[in-house]
Protein backbone atom coordinates (compact mmCIF):
# COMPACT_ATOMS: atom_id res chain seq x y z
CA UNK A 1 0.00 0.00 0.00
CA UNK A 2 1.80 3.27 -0.85
CA UNK A 3 1.98 5.79 1.77
CA UNK A 4 1.66 9.43 2.62
CA UNK A 5 4.94 11.33 3.21
CA UNK A 6 6.15 15.17 3.86
CA UNK A 7 9.29 15.35 2.94
CA UNK A 8 11.09 18.85 3.76
CA UNK A 9 13.95 19.72 1.08
CA UNK A 10 15.75 22.03 3.02
CA UNK A 11 18.31 22.98 0.60
CA UNK A 12 21.40 25.52 0.83
CA UNK A 13 20.03 26.38 3.88
CA UNK A 14 20.77 25.74 7.66
CA UNK A 15 23.66 25.66 8.91
CA UNK A 16 24.38 23.24 12.38
CA UNK A 17 23.41 25.31 15.07
CA UNK A 18 20.60 26.33 12.75
CA UNK A 19 19.54 22.52 12.44
CA UNK A 20 20.01 21.89 16.42
CA UNK A 21 17.30 24.64 17.02
CA UNK A 22 15.53 22.98 14.37
CA UNK A 23 15.36 19.75 15.83
CA UNK A 24 15.20 20.67 19.75
CA UNK A 25 11.82 21.97 18.40
CA UNK A 26 10.50 19.26 16.07
CA UNK A 27 11.23 16.57 18.54
CA UNK A 28 8.98 18.45 21.19
CA UNK A 29 5.77 17.41 18.21
CA UNK A 30 3.09 15.19 18.21
CA UNK A 31 3.22 13.12 14.93
CA UNK A 32 0.98 11.83 13.80
CA UNK A 33 0.99 8.01 12.63
CA UNK A 34 -0.16 7.67 9.55
CA UNK A 35 2.15 10.25 7.53
CA UNK A 36 5.85 9.20 6.95
CA UNK A 37 8.07 12.64 7.84
CA UNK A 38 11.36 13.35 6.50
CA UNK A 39 13.36 16.10 6.57
CA UNK A 40 16.23 16.66 3.66
CA UNK A 41 19.11 19.06 5.44
CA UNK A 42 22.07 19.67 4.17
CA UNK A 43 25.46 16.98 4.23
CA UNK A 44 26.81 18.75 7.09
CA UNK A 45 23.65 18.54 9.43
CA UNK A 46 22.79 14.51 8.14
CA UNK A 47 24.74 12.97 10.70
CA UNK A 48 23.85 15.25 13.72
CA UNK A 49 20.13 15.30 12.78
CA UNK A 50 20.32 10.92 12.43
CA UNK A 51 21.82 11.07 16.13
CA UNK A 52 19.12 13.50 17.32
CA UNK A 53 16.68 11.86 15.58
CA UNK A 54 17.06 8.27 16.51
CA UNK A 55 14.49 7.40 19.14
CA UNK A 56 11.75 10.04 16.90
CA UNK A 57 9.52 8.81 13.90
CA UNK A 58 11.41 10.72 11.30
CA UNK A 59 13.26 10.17 8.55
CA UNK A 60 16.53 11.12 6.95
CA UNK A 61 17.12 12.00 3.22
CA UNK A 62 20.16 13.48 1.51
CA UNK A 63 19.24 16.22 -1.30
CA UNK A 64 22.07 14.77 -3.44
CA UNK A 65 25.30 11.81 -4.51
CA UNK A 66 27.45 10.99 -7.23
CA UNK A 67 26.57 8.25 -9.32
CA UNK A 68 30.05 6.57 -8.78
CA UNK A 69 30.41 4.85 -5.41
CA UNK A 70 34.47 6.35 -5.00
CA UNK A 71 36.95 7.69 -6.48
CA UNK A 72 38.67 11.07 -7.76
CA UNK A 73 35.45 13.22 -8.19
CA UNK A 74 36.75 16.26 -5.68
CA UNK A 75 33.80 17.93 -3.46
CA UNK A 76 31.52 14.69 -3.99
CA UNK A 77 29.64 12.42 -1.85
CA UNK A 78 28.55 8.46 -2.05
CA UNK A 79 25.43 6.59 -1.27
CA UNK A 80 27.41 4.53 0.84
CA UNK A 81 29.01 8.03 2.95
CA UNK A 82 25.41 8.81 2.84
CA UNK A 83 24.44 6.15 4.30
CA UNK A 84 26.98 5.73 7.39
CA UNK A 85 25.64 8.84 8.60
CA UNK A 86 21.98 7.71 8.24
CA UNK A 87 20.45 9.06 5.28
CA UNK A 88 18.80 5.65 3.17
CA UNK A 89 17.06 7.90 1.49
CA UNK A 90 17.89 10.24 -1.68
CA UNK A 91 16.33 12.95 -3.78
CA UNK A 92 16.96 12.60 -7.12
CA UNK A 93 16.59 14.41 -10.32
CA UNK A 94 15.55 18.44 -8.60
CA UNK A 95 14.88 21.08 -11.11
CA UNK A 96 17.70 22.97 -9.10
CA UNK A 97 19.62 20.06 -9.67
CA UNK A 98 18.80 19.66 -13.38
CA UNK A 99 18.86 23.36 -14.27
CA UNK A 100 21.77 24.64 -12.25
CA UNK A 101 24.17 21.68 -12.34
CA UNK A 102 23.67 20.01 -15.63
CA UNK A 103 22.25 16.39 -14.50
CA UNK A 104 20.61 15.46 -17.34
CA UNK A 105 18.39 11.64 -17.74
CA UNK A 106 21.63 9.36 -18.45
CA UNK A 107 23.52 11.37 -15.20
CA UNK A 108 20.29 10.75 -13.39
CA UNK A 109 19.84 7.06 -14.54
CA UNK A 110 23.20 6.08 -13.58
CA UNK A 111 22.55 7.78 -9.97
CA UNK A 112 19.15 5.67 -9.92
CA UNK A 113 21.18 2.91 -10.67
CA UNK A 114 23.38 3.60 -7.62
CA UNK A 115 21.65 4.96 -5.29
CA UNK A 116 19.38 1.32 -5.73
CA UNK A 117 22.53 -1.05 -5.66
CA UNK A 118 23.08 0.68 -2.59
CA UNK A 119 19.63 0.10 -1.10
CA UNK A 120 18.78 3.25 -0.88
CA UNK A 121 15.12 5.03 -1.66
CA UNK A 122 15.18 7.13 -4.34
CA UNK A 123 12.66 10.33 -4.45
CA UNK A 124 12.54 10.98 -8.01
CA UNK A 125 11.63 14.77 -9.10
CA UNK A 126 10.43 15.58 -12.32
CA UNK A 127 8.58 18.63 -13.19
CA UNK A 128 7.97 20.78 -16.65
CA UNK A 129 9.24 24.72 -16.90
CA UNK A 130 6.21 26.84 -17.55
CA UNK A 131 6.86 27.31 -21.08
CA UNK A 132 6.47 23.42 -21.63
CA UNK A 133 2.69 24.03 -19.78
CA UNK A 134 1.93 27.03 -22.50
CA UNK A 135 2.75 24.95 -25.23
CA UNK A 136 1.07 21.93 -23.98
CA UNK A 137 3.68 19.59 -24.02
CA UNK A 138 3.91 18.88 -20.30
CA UNK A 139 2.66 15.74 -20.31
CA UNK A 140 5.12 14.36 -23.05
CA UNK A 141 8.28 16.14 -21.14
CA UNK A 142 7.29 14.03 -17.93
CA UNK A 143 6.46 11.16 -20.03
CA UNK A 144 10.34 12.02 -21.30
CA UNK A 145 11.38 12.56 -17.61
CA UNK A 146 10.21 9.44 -16.20
CA UNK A 147 11.34 7.28 -19.50
CA UNK A 148 14.82 8.20 -19.67
CA UNK A 149 15.92 8.63 -15.84
CA UNK A 150 13.30 6.29 -14.39
CA UNK A 151 11.63 3.22 -16.81
CA UNK A 152 15.14 1.18 -16.89
CA UNK A 153 14.52 -0.12 -13.28
CA UNK A 154 13.54 -4.03 -12.50
CA UNK A 155 9.50 -3.97 -10.82
CA UNK A 156 11.33 -4.75 -7.80
CA UNK A 157 12.79 -1.62 -7.55
CA UNK A 158 9.47 0.55 -7.15
CA UNK A 159 9.49 -0.58 -3.79
CA UNK A 160 12.42 2.03 -3.22
CA UNK A 161 11.15 4.86 -5.54
CA UNK A 162 8.98 7.86 -4.64
CA UNK A 163 7.98 10.23 -7.32
CA UNK A 164 7.83 13.87 -6.76
CA UNK A 165 6.26 15.54 -9.13
CA UNK A 166 7.37 19.45 -9.24
CA UNK A 167 6.29 21.55 -11.65
CA UNK A 168 9.56 23.94 -11.90
CA UNK A 169 7.46 27.01 -12.25
CA UNK A 170 5.96 26.36 -8.95
CA UNK A 171 9.13 25.82 -6.99
CA UNK A 172 10.03 29.11 -5.06
CA UNK A 173 7.35 31.21 -6.64
CA UNK A 174 4.65 31.34 -4.62
CA UNK A 175 2.47 29.63 -7.69
CA UNK A 176 1.21 26.66 -6.46
CA UNK A 177 -0.91 24.20 -9.37
CA UNK A 178 -3.84 23.90 -8.92
CA UNK A 179 -5.03 21.09 -6.99
CA UNK A 180 -7.27 19.38 -10.33
CA UNK A 181 -3.83 20.41 -11.76
CA UNK A 182 -1.83 18.26 -9.84
CA UNK A 183 -4.06 15.72 -9.38
CA UNK A 184 -4.47 15.23 -13.39
CA UNK A 185 -0.36 15.15 -13.67
CA UNK A 186 -0.18 12.62 -10.84
CA UNK A 187 -2.94 10.84 -12.68
CA UNK A 188 -1.17 10.97 -15.94
CA UNK A 189 1.86 9.90 -14.07
CA UNK A 190 0.51 6.18 -12.61
CA UNK A 191 -1.29 5.61 -15.95
CA UNK A 192 2.07 5.45 -17.58
CA UNK A 193 3.98 3.48 -15.01
CA UNK A 194 1.00 1.32 -14.93
CA UNK A 195 1.77 0.72 -18.96
CA UNK A 196 5.03 0.13 -18.41
CA UNK A 197 4.99 -1.93 -15.47
CA UNK A 198 1.99 -2.53 -14.25
CA UNK A 199 -1.46 -1.18 -12.39
CA UNK A 200 -0.28 -3.11 -8.74
CA UNK A 201 2.86 -0.92 -9.37
CA UNK A 202 1.62 2.07 -10.25
CA UNK A 203 -0.91 2.14 -7.28
CA UNK A 204 1.67 1.24 -4.96
CA UNK A 205 3.95 3.96 -5.65
CA UNK A 206 3.90 7.32 -3.66
CA UNK A 207 3.32 10.30 -5.85
CA UNK A 208 4.39 13.58 -4.10
CA UNK A 209 3.35 17.01 -5.38
CA UNK A 210 5.83 19.86 -4.80
CA UNK A 211 5.65 23.29 -5.32
CA UNK A 212 5.10 26.47 -3.05
CA UNK A 213 3.17 24.30 -0.91
CA UNK A 214 1.78 26.24 2.16
CA UNK A 215 -0.23 25.58 5.32
CA UNK A 216 -3.15 26.93 3.70
CA UNK A 217 -2.86 25.12 0.47
CA UNK A 218 -1.69 21.95 1.82
CA UNK A 219 -5.21 20.03 2.77
CA UNK A 220 -6.69 20.79 -0.85
CA UNK A 221 -3.55 19.55 -2.64
CA UNK A 222 -3.28 16.23 -0.16
CA UNK A 223 -7.19 15.73 -0.75
CA UNK A 224 -6.07 14.99 -4.26
CA UNK A 225 -7.03 10.67 -5.27
CA UNK A 226 -3.17 11.34 -6.37
CA UNK A 227 -1.18 12.76 -4.52
CA UNK A 228 0.72 10.88 -1.89
CA UNK A 229 1.81 14.23 0.10
CA UNK A 230 4.47 16.68 -0.78
CA UNK A 231 8.25 17.28 -1.36
CA UNK A 232 8.59 21.10 0.55
CA UNK A 233 11.26 23.39 0.74
CA UNK A 234 10.56 26.75 1.60
CA UNK A 235 7.81 25.92 4.06
CA UNK A 236 9.94 22.75 5.76
CA UNK A 237 12.45 25.46 7.60
CA UNK A 238 10.41 26.63 9.73
CA UNK A 239 8.71 23.61 12.26
CA UNK A 240 5.32 25.66 12.90
CA UNK A 241 4.63 25.42 9.13
CA UNK A 242 6.26 22.38 8.28
CA UNK A 243 4.16 20.58 11.31
CA UNK A 244 0.78 21.80 9.66
CA UNK A 245 1.50 20.81 6.67
CA UNK A 246 2.28 17.35 8.20
CA UNK A 247 -0.77 17.59 9.89
CA UNK A 248 -2.66 18.58 6.58
CA UNK A 249 -4.11 15.17 5.80
C1 LIG B 1 11.36 22.14 -3.54
O1 LIG B 1 12.44 22.70 -3.43
O2 LIG B 1 11.33 20.93 -3.80
C2 LIG B 1 10.15 22.94 -3.37
C3 LIG B 1 9.00 22.39 -3.66
O3 LIG B 1 10.30 24.23 -2.91
P1 LIG B 1 9.12 25.24 -2.44
O4 LIG B 1 8.21 24.44 -1.55
O5 LIG B 1 9.83 26.33 -1.72
O6 LIG B 1 8.42 25.68 -3.68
Amino acid sequence: MRKKIVAGNWKMNNDLDETELFLAELKKQVFPEKVVIMIAPPFTSLNHAFKSLRDHNVELAAQNMHQNNEGAFTGEISAKMLKSVGAKTVILGHSERRALFNEDSPILAAKVNTALENEMTVIFCIGEELEDRKKGSHFDLIKKQLSEGLFHVSDGAWENIIIAYEPVWAIGTGETASPEQAQEMHKFIRKIIAENYSKAIADNVSILYGGSVKPDNAAEIFGQNDVDGGLIGGASLKVDSFMKIVNSF
